[in-house]
Parts: structure tokens; sequence; C-alpha cells
């Protein structure tokens, strides 16, 4: 099956998240690279990473994804917010090579009264001047659509990508996609629309969480695997798709580890029912 795992916190060090890994039955993560609303980020020490590297080997915890800081917005209003933005996302493309990880997920950002025109053109501009050399994959992840976000329409989404001059990927996230107004009775049909205007190759990250605010809300709230207004089928639906195999698939729910560790089991658990059934 798809690789499964949980965003985990490398406070207590970034070799750690494999110790972790292993306690919840994980083979992926996600982690930030600094923190998640501000800017600063902890310069982590050579033998750490060395460690850290050591240890994924052993234990084969591989397609680990890299979100970066919420407070990024490369469609702000504000130039010297949309140059930290560039910026902070250069310094995190170095570190994940240095982590020997490809995938970092993004949010688009938002325009403020701009105007979604003008915030995609900028979103445009900021990413252009990303160095991805060294293979890394960003993944614009689609939004929820609250206040002037973007990123919440398939529509945007494709703008992005083929009009980036880097290789650009998208992240789906299933609360997003719910509370923006995707039905996910069938994932078919979002999935055909995903294919016609951005190709479903780009999809390499999903984020699996259920929504605590009722579809098409566009508000951003997630709630625990199958506990929300979305419901195990409909999250099944999406993560198992055919059409989405091998892209790790990360929970940002509402847990601490024991409860990611749980989720997981039980998303497991029914993956092999599913196959079973066929
Ligand atoms: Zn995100």
């Amino acid at each position: 099956m798809n690789r499964i795992g949980c965003h985990l916190s490398t406070s207590k060090g970034l070799h750690k998240t494999i110790e972790q890994c292993l306690k919840i039955n994980a083979d992926t993560f996600q982690f930030f690279p600094r923190n998640p609303r501000g800017s600063k980020s902890r310069l982590i020490p050579k033998k750490e990473i060395e460690d850290f590297l050591e240890l994924r080997n052993i234990y084969n915890i591989n397609d680990i994804v890299c979100h970066g800081a919420y407070t990024m917005n490369l469609c702000s209003d504000r130039e010297d917010l949309r140059e930290l933005a560039i910026r902070l996302i250069n310094e995190d493309m170095k570190k994940i090579h240095d982590m020997n990880i490809d995938k970092y997920v993004i949010h688009p950002g938002s325009h403020k009264e701009q105007g979604i025109e003008k915030g995609l053109d900028l979103i445009i501009r900021g990413l252009n001047q990303i160095d991805v050399s060294n293979g890394q994959q960003i993944c614009i992840e689609t939004m929820s659509g609250k206040g002037t976000e973007v990123g919440s329409d398939l529509e945007e989404v494709a703008f992005i990508v083929n009009n980036t001059k880097i290789p650009l990927y998208v992240c789906i996230d299933t609360c997003h996609l719910f509370s923006s107004g995707v039905r996910l009775e069938t994932s078919d049909e979002y999935l055909d629309e995903f294919d016609k205007l951005i190709g479903i190759d780009k999809i390499k990250v999903i984020h699996c969480n259920d929504s605590m605010m009722p579809y098409g809300a566009n508000k951003d709230r997630h709630e625990k695997f199958g506990k929300g207004l979305i419901g195990e089928s409909k999250l099944l639906n999406v993560i198992f798709s055919n059409r989405l195999k091998g892209r790790s698939i990360i929970l940002e729910t509402p847990n601490d580890l024991n409860g990611y560790k749980m989720e997981i089991e039980e998303i497991r658990g029914k993956f092999n029912e599913l196959r079973n059934n066929k």
C-alpha cells in the first residue's frame, strides 16, 4: 500500500522522528523545517543529520515530506514579505537537500485585497525564483478557500502549475477539498478534472484529514480520521484510489502519538480489507 505517516515534531531532534515512526508503525512522515508560525529555523548539527540519514536507511522511512512555514506568503501585498518567503523557501531547499528529502509542500498564499489575478501572478513570479536544481519537488497544496486564500479552485492550482517555469507538483488535502466544495462520494470526478487540467502524475502527496466544518464551508479545521463530516468511506475513496497509488499519505489530524498509531493501524486494516474483497 501507499506509505503512511503523520506530521511529527522535530523539537527533540531530527533523528528522533525515526524512533517515533517506528512506535506508530509509520513508514513516512511530515515535519516543519522551521517554526511554522514564524521564520526562525534551528541550525541542525551535522551529526544529527547523519544519524537521521543512517536510521532512515536502516528502517526504510522514505518519501518524507517537508512542510513550509504557514506564515510565508508569496502573494502578500507587501514586497518585503514576498521577498522573505522566497528567501526562506530557498533556504529550506538547501536544508532538505542535505537531509536527502525532495518533497516540499507549501500553501500558495493569500492575495489579501489585490484580487485573484494579481495573486496568481505574484505566486508564479515568486516560485520562478526558487532554486530546485537539486531535484526538489515543490508541491502546492489545495486549500479550503478561507479569506483570500489562493488554491481552493482547481483552475487556480492548474494556472500556477502550468505557468511556473520550475517543475511544480501538488499536494491534495482531503479536508481542504471537502471544505472548498469538492464532492468525495467518488474521487473519480475530481481526479478526471485534475487530470484534464494538470495531469494526475503531478499529485505527489495526500494529506488525509477529516473535517470539523461542513461541506463547502471554506473553513480549515481538521478532524480525526473518520470522526468528522467527511467520514471514513469518502476518505478511503480518495486515499486508496487506484489512480493515486504510491503517494505518501500524511495525517494532520488532531492526535497525540498514540492517536496517530491507532489511525495508522485502522487505515492499514481498511486497505487490507479492501484488497481482500477484490
Ligand atoms: Zn498545509
